[in-house]
């Protein structure tokens, strides 16, 4: 049985278009199936948006206002219900990119179709394909920028027949049975009305053309798998996680065009330094002695050098001492973050006979103090 679609949106019979839109948007946000992943709430999501289709409508609307859920069955396939109705602008607001495509499609079977083979026409023939790969970098990468040679698996345009996929002096022909659109028409009847079905060319299988004399390089697909070495500037102070896009770089599309490529930056644990943003933080030890006194010690930078720091008579443990300009270099600046040395005051734990002696005497002093 189905229920009253004002029911089910939760607004009354003479709710305005605005109130029922808002109404939409609430229902939807809540039980769009990006978000609710509970059992049931796909149906539940269709049944708000085929409420929201009708009562949107005007003409829609006052049939069902006057006949109910019989006045649109015999007019209206349920593909047709929907049609008409723009989802894409009220998911477009809510964030969901794309998102109707994807949950409407496993709904309405081939209407889901149809809009699925128009949306990956349009991405493949303007954008080709975005790859995504993980690239691990060391901080001392990270910290001052770097050149990377990497390897990235990717469809390339073949080069024997620049992507036509036709046998060199041979040109592809378009499609006589879709004249080169790539898909077809499928007409049924459905009470009073005429549905076209859009649906992909099985002759040329979408492409809108057809090659008689295929290309050996590639067996007239145009496109062949490479291994491609591409040099990478990395930019110093990146982040972990995010993302470098290389233009054009991405996989071959059905029109020629390649897709970006996406590195996402990964930054690897390092055994000396902790990160903090653009500062570096280490640990140094240094014995009682030199901590009372004051002494120098060798401490390692993230460019690889030594240097030396003076640890100031009467250092306590913990106390943190800052090289300025030793840490991270800041994205698109010469500027560098600090590299802060944390100083462990290590207590000897074996002593000899004389070193007892002395500090023994050490103690007799400090009690005249
Ligand atoms: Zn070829
Ligand atoms: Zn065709």
């Amino acid at each position: 049985m189905k229920r009253d679609y004002y029911e089910v949106l939760g607004v009354s019979k003479v709710a305005t278009p605005d109130q029922i839109k808002a109404a939409y948007r609430k229902l939807a946000l809540q039980y769009h199936p990006d978000r609710n992943k509970s059992p049931g709430t796909e149906e539940k999501f269709k049944e708000i948006s085929e409420a929201y289709a009708v009562l949107s409508d005007n003409t829609k609307r006052s049939l069902y206002d006057q006949y109910g859920h019989e006045g649109l069955q015999g007019r209206y396939s349920q593909e047709d219900v929907f049609r008409t109705t723009n989802f894409d602008e009220i998911f477009g607001d809510m964030g969901f990119d794309g998102g109707f495509d994807g949950i409407f499609e496993s709904f309405f079977g081939n209407f889901g179709e149809s809009r699925r083979s128009r949306y990956r026409q349009k991405d493949y023939a303007q954008q080709g394909k975005d790859l995504t790969y993980e690239l691990e970098l060391t901080l001392e990468e990270i910290a001052l920028g770097t050149t990377k040679e990497i390897e990235i698996p990717r469809t390339e345009a073949c080069e024997e027949c620049k992507g036509s996929g036709a046998m060199r002096g041979s040109v592809p022909k378009t499609c006589p049975e879709c004249r080169g659109t790539g898909q077809a028409q499928n007409m049924s009847t459905s009470g009073f009305s005429t549905i076209i079905r859009l649906i992909t060319c099985k002759k040329c299988k979408g492409s809108g053309r057809m090659i008689e004399n295929p290309c050996k390089g590639c067996n007239g697909n145009g496109a062949v798998e490479r291994i491609r070495t591409i040099r990478v500037d990395i930019p110093a102070g990146i982040e972990d996680g995010s993302s470098l896009r290389l233009r054009g770089q991405g996989d071959l599309g059905d029109s020629g065009e390649s897709g970006d490529l996406y590195l996402v930056c990964r930054e690897l644990p390092h055994n000396f330094f902790i990160r903090e943003e653009n500062n570096l933080q280490c640990q140094v030890s240094v014995g009682i002695v030199d901590a009372a006194l004051g002494s120098r010690i060798a401490v390692p930078t993230i460019d690889r050098q030594t240097l030396t720091v003076k640890v100031p008579p009467g250092t306590q443990n913990g106390t943190i001492l800052g090289l300025k300009g030793m840490g991270i270099k800041f994205p698109n600046g010469s500027r560098r973050g600090d590299q802060l040395v944390t100083i462990k005051v290590n207590v000897p734990t074996r002593l000899t006979a004389k070193q007892v002696e002395i500090l023994r005497q050490f103690k007799e002093l400090e009690k005249k103090c």
